[in-house]
């Protein structure tokens, strides 16, 4: 039912007018609440084609996005919207989990899931919610691990604010 060929969704033509606001409009009702159901990379690497479904009116449609023009955005308390940065997660992580049984493994393994969230979300994914996840991926693994993250974060306005976040669990 769609059309085979690079695409440039709504998304992507979006951020080329430097307009990026990081969600994919349903084709048939216009809606923004679409949800990712499979992507894959295609031709050099550098361009994704995603299966989208549509939750209000079960439309289901094609996109094909460029890579590295389609940078996952989150949406800050303050209503900023900035760029998800899976390195400053893996970091804030990382020294949370240090000198616990929590596998390199297993951390890549949280920021990817955290990572596939946001990009499922449709709209940018409040950071707060980001920062929820962390903290219940590491409730599932390490209570400790989860006890440092949360004790850091839960005093900062912005939960997901993971180089501040980073630079607290650094200090002894
Ligand atoms: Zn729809």
């Amino acid at each position: 039912m769609s059309p085979v060929g690079r695409h440039l969704s709504d998304h992507h033509c979006a951020h080329l007018n430097g307009a990026y606001d990081g969600y994919v409009r349903c084709r048939q009702c216009g809606t923004t609440d679409t949800r990712v159901i499979d992507s894959r990379v295609i031709e050099d690497g550098d361009s994704i084609r995603r299966r989208r479904s549509c939750p209000q009116c079960s439309a289901r449609f094609t996109t094909f996005e460029r890579i590295e023009t389609a940078p996952l955005m989150v949406l800050k308390r303050n209503g900023d919207r900035v760029p998800f940065i899976a390195a400053k997660v893996a970091h804030g992580i990382e020294l949370a989990v240090k000198g616990r049984p929590v596998s390199a493994a297993e951390v890549v393994a949280i920021v990817a899931g955290i990572e596939d969230a946001v990009r499922s979300n449709g709209a940018p994914m409040p950071t707060q919610s980001v920062g929820e996840r962390v903290l219940d991926a590491l409730k599932e693994r390490d209570p400790v691990a989860a006890m440092r993250f949360a004790s850091v974060y839960k005093h900062f306005e912005d939960l997901a604010d993971f180089e501040r976040a980073a630079t607290e669990l650094a200090e002894p």
